[in-house]
């Protein structure tokens, strides 16, 4: 076994005979000409000349050895199913899908909306695209209308795939309408709409726009639809993700690098062999589920795992009960759901048998020690940690146990995976903070390894500006996480530099929450800011000042108009972007040149010490806020 240090060295250092041999864990159809180009930084180019396919090589490689080996199992304790595919019938179902894109007119590097509950068919949609060439991108299915419309204006989709509705806690969420919402409000128009049809909700068909996945499945039964050759570089889908500001970002990825990253990740980091069961509790509206759902096991030739359901019904043992059924060697949560279990009767844990289980690995937020603590024990298995993002694909910051083992540290998601050259920087200076426990914006220097961003979608001058430009005098990719690092090259992630909340795993941005709440016609302006949260890590609070205030006389006008403006974000964002409490306030705490102090709001809500406050207009702001909370 290599030193992972060593292996760490080697891929910054002789980084293009390190990822050559990476290359060589997937299936090409021309290898590679040249391993990277970064010519033209920050924009990376990896195994220019090869080209491959992202579906090929998660399933119809596997075919000569794997053909009736499960390769998804699509357990909904929503609609009480449960159905594995084989690789075979899995193979069958995508090229179904794929013949009834292509009829719908779809074609190489045209893009595909996926807005999907967590059923097979959604995973069929995306694979599809990849086997064809099409773009995926698939929109989390608990986002509304105005967030979906905004996804829908900026990649253009040539078809939107959906279904009736999914389903949460028992409770049916119609999709349709939303959907048909969306299209109305965005300029771009889809030229077809295909839907599953579930049975759960009426849907009502527009005329020569929308099909339904049975007739279209009909038609195709048999189809064959070969691969789809691509450029290593051509991009494979695009994920929205909040920032800064307003307007969410399309991180684009390629085809080749990921493909390359993924299957070396499952080795190096998951230890995944090929015939086991993976199951990754997340949705494949976030990169998590993109990555270790969908492509990832199945690059590893792994069955998946595709849960519809909440982790507690029909009680809390249904994740463990899967786990012992389906003989799950590997799992991937975050932590918001362990703190969820976390409530429920710890027999639970040990009801089943769970001695295929090798390891939990955890992410999306900070893993606070306690609930790594309870887990770990009430498991009796080992929880490993992982810092990533929606640009990076794959984890930044881990143990890498396949290549070395290591010892995890609580509260650290662990040391800078290959590939990754992570730097701490000054973040007003960009001097590199080499020493021990320093804090720092964490960074990583270019080129980005494979998997990770090839660029914002449609927007090359966003992508270098928002990531590369914003620490002066440097080149680099900002993680927009504060950070420090031990003397063992452990680091311990401190939270956003920017206006970026995390709710219960799920990264939303403030601006994106004010924005709608501003457009309530009796909202004149409004802060939101993320606090600490015992269950979700964070949650938003709104303070908002009212325009007309005459209707405000006592607290159950005053909780009218708070169910107002949470309804309205419900049905622009979706429930996710939800405020826990909408305060009505006559002044929000500026600086004289009027920008907002969120972080004071922030420091007061948490109940800390706001820091300086020189440069704020006008104190009673703050202290209306302070009496409030
Ligand atoms: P997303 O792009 O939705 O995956 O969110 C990425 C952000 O989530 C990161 O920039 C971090 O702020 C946070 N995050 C993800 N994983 C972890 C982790 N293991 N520990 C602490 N924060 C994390």
């Amino acid at each position: 076994m290599p030193n992972y240090q060593e292996f760490h060295r080697r891929s910054i250092e002789d980084r293009d005979g390190f990822w050559a041999e990476q290359a060589r864990r997937i299936e090409w159809q021309t290898p590679p000409q040249r391993i990277c180009n970064y010519d033209q930084p920050p924009f990376a180019r990896w195994f220019e000349g090869g080209t491959t396919n992202l579906c090929h090589n998660a399933i119809d490689r596997h075919l000569k050895d794997r053909a009736d080996q499960p390769a998804l199992i699509a357990v909904s304790t929503e609609t009480d199913s449960e159905r594995t595919y084989s690789y075979a019938q899995l193979h069958s179902q995508v090229q179904c899908m794929a013949a009834a894109l292509l009829d719908l007119g779809v074609r190489k590097g045209d893009r595909v909306l996926v807005y999907m509950p967590m059923i097979a068919e959604a995973s069929f949609a995306m694979l599809a695209c990849a086997r064809i060439g099409a773009i995926h991108s698939v929109v989390f299915g608990g986002f509304a209308s105005v967030s979906l419309a905004s996804r829908i204006e900026d990649a253009s989709p040539t078809v939107i795939v959906s279904a009736d509705a999914g389903s949460r806690g028992g409770k049916v969420v119609p999709y349709k309408h939303l959907l048909d919402e969306a299209i109305a409000l965005s300029s771009h128009k889809p030229q077809a709409v295909l839907m599953v049809d579930r049975q759960l909700a009426p849907m009502a068909l527009t005329a020569g726009r929308d099909h339904t996945w049975a007739s279209l499945q009909q038609k195709h039964q048999n189809a064959v639809v070969p691969c789809e050759w691509v450029d290593a570089t051509h991009p494979s889908y695009t994920l929205y993700t909040s920032g800064t500001t307003g307007k969410p970002k399309g991180v684009q990825r390629d085809t080749g690098g990921y493909a390359v990253a993924l299957a070396a990740s499952m080795e190096t980091i998951f230890c995944g062999k090929p015939g086991e069961t993976y199951f990754c509790t997340s949705d494949i509206g976030w990169v998590v589920g993109h990555s270790y759902i969908i492509y990832g096991p199945l690059l590893a030739g792994m069955a998946t795992i595709l849960y519809e359901g909440l982790p507690i019904r029909p009680d809390g043992g249904i994740w463990w009960s899967l786990v012992e059924k389906y003989q799950v060697t590997v799992m991937f949560s975050a932590p918001t759901a362990i703190r969820v279990l976390k409530k429920q009767d710890p027999a639970l844990l040990t009801r089943y048998d769970l001695s295929s289980l090798r390891t939990l690995f955890l992410a999306g937020e900070p893993l606070d020690e306690p609930t790594a603590t309870w887990i770990s024990q009430g498991l009796g298995k080992a929880i490993i940690d992982n810092y990533w993002q929606t640009e990076s694909g794959w984890p930044i910051l881990t143990i890498a146990n396949g290549v070395e083992k290591a010892a995890s540290k609580f509260g650290s998601p662990g040391v800078a995976m290959y590939g990754y050259d992570a730097k701490l920087l000054d973040e007003s200076t960009g001097q590199e903070l080499l020493g021990a426990d320093q804090k720092g914006v964490l960074t990583i220097e270019g080129p980005l390894p494979p998997g990770c961003m090839q660029t914002v979608w449609k927007d090359d001058a966003r992508f270098v500006k928002t990531y590369w430009e914003s620490i002066p005098g440097k080149l680099v990719y900002n993680t927009f996480d504060w950070a420090t690092r031990d003397k063992d090259g452990y680091y311990f992630i401190l939270g956003r530099t920017d206006d970026v909340i995390n709710v219960a795993g799920h990264r939303l941005g403030t601006r994106e929450i004010e924005e709608c709440i501003a457009g309530h016609p009796n909202i004149s302006e409004v802060a939101v800011v993320g606090v600490a949260d015992n269950l979700k890590g964070q949650v938003a609070m709104a303070f908002a000042i009212v325009k007309d205030t005459s209707g405000l006389v006592d607290d159950a006008s005053r909780f009218a108009l708070e169910g107002e403006v949470m309804k309205l974000v419900d049905q622009s964002i979706g429930a996710i972007g939800r405020p826990a409490r909408v305060r009505f306030v006559t002044l929000l705490p500026k600086t004289r040149s009027g920008k907002l102090l969120r972080r004071a709001i922030q420091a007061v809500c948490e109940g800390r010490d706001p820091g300086d406050l020189t440069t704020m207009e006008d104190p009673s702001a703050l202290q209306q806020i302070k009496d409030m909370v």
